[in-house]
């Protein structure tokens, strides 16, 4: 009788914990923040990495998540992956690429606590793929997913972007938002302006070394 009731003491605890640690995260948009855009001599365009030997770490990035973890943020990716589904990269090529920021990250002591990737898009090729997906940024959906996943309080959390798609989403779903503009000159900000309607970034920065000093503030 004893031990029944210490266990169903234990399960309400469990079932209540998580009321009583809301946690705050970090979320991460994947290109150009964790790692660089690539730029296509052959083509002259700026694209996402299509293969391993196309990444490059953003500068600072390392150092910026291994110190956002010491502040006690979870580190969870929210990226837009169409890649696949409009047959820009194979998927075998496209699961490397994942494999091996993984690994990279992990040699700098870094571990990401959650990865929420939309790989739709609404003119795939790949019927698989094709959809309007409610997960793909701008929407908050897989915001609000990891936010119930690891219990995460919103507004206590930064959803960093280089692409105006990340700033709506963080906006939208209360979260304060660093805009990571690698060209900040008037004619970009007055598209960002046009795009962005009534919402503001919390924070506009040329780089990501700059995002260390905004939670330290
Ligand atoms: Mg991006
Ligand atoms: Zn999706």
């Amino acid at each position: 009788m004893g031990k029944i009731t210490t266990a169903v003491i234990l399960i309400s605890m469990h079932m209540q914990r998580p009321f009583l640690y809301e946690k705050k995260a970090l979320f991460l948009d994947r290109d150009g923040i964790i790692i660089k855009m690539y730029y296509d001599r052959n083509f002259g365009i700026i694209d996402t990495p299509l293969s391993v030997s196309q990444i490059e770490f953003v500068p600072g990035i390392f150092e910026l998540l291994r110190y956002a973890k010491q502040l006690g943020y979870l580190l969870i990716l929210i990226s837009n992956q169409p890649g696949v589904g409009i047959k820009k990269i194979s998927l075998k090529r496209y699961n490397e690429i994942k494999a091996y920021i993984s690994k990279v990250l992990q040699k700098h002591g870094i571990t990401l606590n959650g990865q929420y990737y939309c790989m739709h898009h609404p003119y795939a090729s790949i019927l698989k793929y094709r959809k309007e997906c409610p997960d793909r940024k701008p929407s908050t959906d897989l915001l609000i997913k990891a936010s119930k996943d690891f219990n995460i309080d919103l507004k206590k959390s930064w959803m960093i972007g280089d692409g105006i798609y990340d700033i709506i989403a963080g906006y939208e779903a209360g979260c304060k938002t660093v805009l990571v503009g690698n060209i900040i000159e008037a004619e970009y900000l007055r598209i960002l302006e046009e795009k962005l309607g009534n919402i503001r970034p919390t924070f506009l920065v040329k780089n990501i070394k700059e995002i260390k000093t905004l939670f330290a503030s």
